[in-house]
């Protein structure tokens, strides 16, 4: 089963992809987290991306398709994955479908999370992140036992950088502008399905469930 999971940034997107990939078990395919993995590692991909994830812009499209491009088409996750964060632009999309047409692979759904823009900047600027296993926590929806330190290891909590206001105003500027066209592109395609992304995490996945 393919899977991309669409919405804005703070739609939940993360959360609710690794939650329904472990219960389907399927793999998870995050570009964010991929692209955070080669900027720690200072990889050449890292170096490129860096400077524009910091300014909360998109990455240029032929470094995400290359990454992207060998991920997807390799033969351990080939017929199973959620993409979390790919496709962001219509190049993007349009690359997508050209590595599945060669491939004979096709995409399952597309699930559009859809979130009030007034309720994402909250869910963006609450987060916060374990800076030693990545786990996600929000200051108000999902807070750790103890401020400031991570459930699961003790590690330190922190803010990511793109997850300050003005850059929070440019990711949604950006979203509006660059990924918000794909909403019709994969409307016409009759891959879209709409769920409510408002609520509680296991209410949305549920909905989510009941769409899949
Ligand atoms: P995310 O964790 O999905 O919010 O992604 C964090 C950042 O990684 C984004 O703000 C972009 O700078 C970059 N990024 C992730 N996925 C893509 C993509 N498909 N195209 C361009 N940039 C991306």
């Amino acid at each position: 089963m393919i899977l991309i999971f669409f919405g804005a940034p703070g739609s939940g997107k993360g959360t609710q992809s690794k939650i329904i990939a472990k219960k389907l078990g399927i793999y998870h395919l995050s570009t964010g987290e991929i692209l955070r993995e080669a900027v720690k590692d200072k990889t050449q991909v890292g170096l490129e991306a860096k400077q524009y994830m910091d300014r909360g812009d998109l990455v240029p499209d032929e470094v995400i398709i290359r990454v992207i491009a060998e991920k997807v088409l390799k033969g351990d996750i080939k017929n199973g994955y959620i993409l979390d964060g790919f496709p962001r632009t219509l190049a993007q999309a349009k690359s997508l479908d050209r590595m599945y047409q060669n491939a004979s692979i096709e995409i399952d759904r597309v699930i559009y999370l859809e979130v009030q823009r007034d309720k994402l900047i909250n869910r963006l600027s609450g987060r916060r992140v374990c800076a030693l296993c990545g786990e996600e926590y929000h200051l108000d929806f999902k807070a750790p036992k103890e401020e400031g330190v991570c459930d699961i290891d003790q590690s330190e909590l922190i803010q990511r950088s793109d997850d300050h206001v003005a850059e929070i105003r440019t990711r949604l500027e950006n979203y509006k502008d660059q990924t918000e066209p794909l909403v019709k592109y994969y409307q016409d395609q009759e891959l879209l399905v709409r769920v409510d992304a408002e609520g509680q995490i296991e209410t949305v996945s549920k909905r989510i469930f009941e769409v899949i």
